[in-house]
């Protein structure tokens, strides 16, 4: 081990940080965190140090550094773009064994900072031992995800039932147990939705109940997962994906993001693909509350967000009904996944003031839509499910008064690396769409915006 890890106490402790700039201004926030008492020593001051020393957060020693500045500090810090000032302060530094990080210069540090996640009091520090930040960083922004920002108030929840927990809980085994449900369970998962209170309330009746073992309680997560890139999922749901027992998930949720669930969870295929739906509806709301009834964590995984043309909300209704604890995450729907990848802004100052999202799938092979809503001008209208009226759809809305030189876009498998895009006119789109093979998923944009597809364009997928 090159270098030992520790959190060091700074609590209005005086500590030294050597130079104005900017990279100075970052140290001093840091140790202004840690609630440290820090004098800076620079002739000149940048605007956020003089911020911070106008709001008397800090002291200010306006000269160059000398060696008689350092008197009683714990820490320094010297981050000045003067070599020989910043050899200066380390050589003083370790004179007397203070601890001295110079920036960027591992050779002349007793020290170094490493990169941290800030969920306080939880705080997660990584260090390459100063071999590559760059990595460190990417290994910090991993755990990030890892990590969610409610785990600080989590960690104060446990603080506060610790002793209690303790008297409760005799055996050591059964404690650890004990505190890994809560960590893993419905009680954390009400801190990380903000039901704080239902979470203290739980975590007191818990207690309560002893060593005795503690019957699990299932719930269901309906999480969307967005059009298709994995790298588009919420850092909820990919959590959930890694705690889930079971996974309930259907045609449009794509392989690679069912391989970032746990490894041992059971995942179940319900289908979904147009009118062959492996399950009911009915039948599906009904397994997620007998799953979750069991004890177990049920996930049940929806291409884009679940409460848009998603059936999300008969699911839940189901779930109230029979009282199973639920939560729902949103997630990127299609139309903005689509947008995005496509290069066609929903909403332009000069082109389009609003944007309608309407479902295009046929009854008794009609469309059935409001059309005079549809064809209103400066409008994007984003058709979900509208590949199989999709030429159906064209004639009708220059029927209905739109011109037949309204571009129109075709977004195939949008986000992922399978995308395809055809840009027509209204007009021109059934022989385009005759002309080409068009795999689902795919989502139709109507309106001026699609003329930008040409200008925005920025996705290449690779096949
Ligand atoms: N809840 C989903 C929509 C479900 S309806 C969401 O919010 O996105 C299914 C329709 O969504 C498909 O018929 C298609 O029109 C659209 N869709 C979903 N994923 C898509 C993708 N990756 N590319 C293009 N269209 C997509």
């Amino acid at each position: 081990m090159q270098y030992f890890p520790m959190f060091f106490n700074l609590n209005n402790k005086p500590c030294l940080v050597v130079g104005g700039g900017d990279i100075a201004a970052r140290k001093v926030s840091l140790l202004f965190r840690a609630k440290a008492r820090v004098t800076v020593i620079s002739p000149e001051l940048c605007e956020s140090l003089q911020r911070r020393l106008n709001a008397g957060e800090i002291q200010h020693i306006n000269k160059l550094f000398e060696i008689a500045d350092v008197i009683n500090y714990v820490v320094i810090i010297a981050a000045t773009d003067n070599q020989k000032i910043n050899r200066l302060v380390s050589d003083i530094a370790h004179q007397r064994n203070i601890p001295i990080n110079v920036v960027d210069q591992p050779s002349l540090c007793s020290f170094i900072v490493p990169s941290i996640i800030d969920r306080a009091p939880v705080q997660v520090a990584v260090s390459t031992g100063g071999a590559s930040p760059i990595l460190a960083r990417l290994l910090r922004a991993r755990l990030e995800t890892w990590i969610p920002a409610a785990y600080g108030k989590l960690a104060i929840l446990m603080e506060e039932f610790r002793s209690k927990v303790k008297t409760h809980f005799i055996d050591p085994d059964k404690r650890r147990y004990f505190w890994e449900s809560v960590v893993q369970g419905p009680i954390a998962e009400m801190v990380f939705s903000g039901k704080e209170e239902s979470a203290r309330d739980a975590l007191r009746k818990a207690v309560g109940l002893g060593e005795k073992t503690m019957p699990g309680r299932g719930e269901v997560y309906l999480v969307g997962a967005g059009p298709g890139d994995p790298d588009l999922l919420t850092f909820r749901a990919l959590r959930l994906l890694q705690q889930a027992d079971v996974i309930v998930y259907d045609r449009l949720v794509s392989e690679k993001i069912l391989d970032l669930a746990r490894r041992d969870a059971d995942l179940v295929y319900v289908g979904k693909a147009r009118d062959k739906h492996t399950l009911p509806q009915e039948d599906i709301n009904q397994m997620l509350a007998r799953i979750a009834k069991k004890g177990k964590r049920v996930l049940r995984l929806k291409g884009g967000d679940p409460f848009i043309f998603g059936r999300g909300g008969e699911e839940i209704e189901t779930l109230m009904e029979e009282g199973v604890p639920f939560q729902i995450v949103p997630g990127i729907t299609a139309a903005s996944g689509a947008a995005s990848y496509a290069g066609i802004p929903l909403t332009h100052r000069d082109y389009a003031q609003s944007v309608l999202f309407v479902t295009g799938h046929l009854k008794d092979d009609s469309m059935n839509l409001n059309w005079t809503a549809l064809i209103q001008p400066r409008q994007t209208l984003v058709v979900y499910m509208g590949l199989l009226g999709a030429k159906t759809l064209c004639q009708h809305l220059i029927e209905h008064g739109m011109s037949p030189q309204m571009p129109i876009a075709l977004v195939q498998q949008a986000t992922t690396s399978q995308q395809k895009i055809l840009v027509s006119s209204l007009k021109c789109m059934p022989t385009l769409i005759d002309a080409n093979e068009i795999k689902p998923p795919t989502l139709i944009i109507v309106g001026e915006v699609v003329a930008l597809h040409k200008k925005l364009a920025w996705f290449s997928p690779t096949h």
